[in-house]
């Protein structure tokens, strides 16, 4: 759904917080069980304290050196950072204790770094492992089948905690053309969670974004990723 250029960014974190709400009773979902991540990528300073001042409270970030200025920015405002971009080895030592949760986990190489940085920082950093559920070649993330290896091999490394899995979805004209992904998505992580593989947890599923948002939440998302329905289009 187009929001129209006039509505502020307040506003249209309110719309978008009901519509969360609402799918989620309508699902029969508790009313806690889906939260909202604001993608915030080429948005500014002055326009992310808007939508904090409206209710955002989690944001996500896609690029290392976009975020790092962004979060000292806002170091006086209550706000916890996901990162949800793709994340190069060589940038993890630099945002180390910055994020809550990183989304885009899609290598082992790239766990076990984290792994490294967390040790080195002395904490242990929540991460989602990225799915690329439709297999396209283009697309970041883990081939749906290499699950079953990884996460084992990952649940050893002592400074990482995997919370769940990620996609981003091939893109469809429409937002129901998303579900059959979406589904997917959960079998995986419901079939992952089944082993009960040590230090595994599995709870989360980050799928959803604008325009499938509300099939995703159908489909049992727990963490949604909004930006230009909050935020408006995007520029270049
Ligand atoms: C930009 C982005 C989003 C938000 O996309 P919108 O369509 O603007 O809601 C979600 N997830 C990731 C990984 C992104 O890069």
């Amino acid at each position: 759904m187009e929001v129209p250029d006039s509505e502020t960014i307040a506003r249209r974190v309110q719309s978008v917080l009901s519509a969360i709400r609402q799918t989620v009773e309508k699902a029969g979902r508790p009313a806690d069980a889906v939260k909202l991540v604001a993608a915030t990528k080429t948005v500014t300073v002055e326009r992310i304290r808007e939508g904090l001042g409206a209710g955002l409270s989690i944001l996500g970030e896609n690029r290392v050196q976009e975020a790092i200025p962004k979060i000292r920015a806002l170091e006086d405002a209550p706000v916890r950072w996901h990162f949800i971009g793709q994340l190069q080895r060589r940038k993890v030592r630099s945002i180390m204790g910055l994020f809550e949760l990183i989304h885009s986990v899609d290598s082992l190489e790239l766990a076990q770094e984290i792994d490294r940085r967390a040790a080195e920082a002395g904490l242990v950093q929540e991460v989602l492992l990225e799915v690329n559920v439709g297999g396209e070649t283009t697309k970041a993330g883990f081939h749906p089948d290499a699950l079953e290896a990884v996460v084992p091999a990952m649940a050893r490394l002592p400074h990482i905690r995997i919370k769940g899995l990620m996609t981003i979805p091939p893109p469809t004209q429409e937002a129901e053309g998303a579900r059959i992904y979406f589904q997917k998505l959960r079998s995986l992580r419901d079939a992952i969670a089944a082993r009960n593989v040590p230090g595994v947890v599995m709870q989360e599923l980050s799928m959803g974004m604008s325009n499938d948002y509300r099939v995703a939440i159908e489909e049992g998302a727990t963490l949604v990723r909004v930006g230009s329905a909050i935020f408006g289009a995007r520029r270049g």
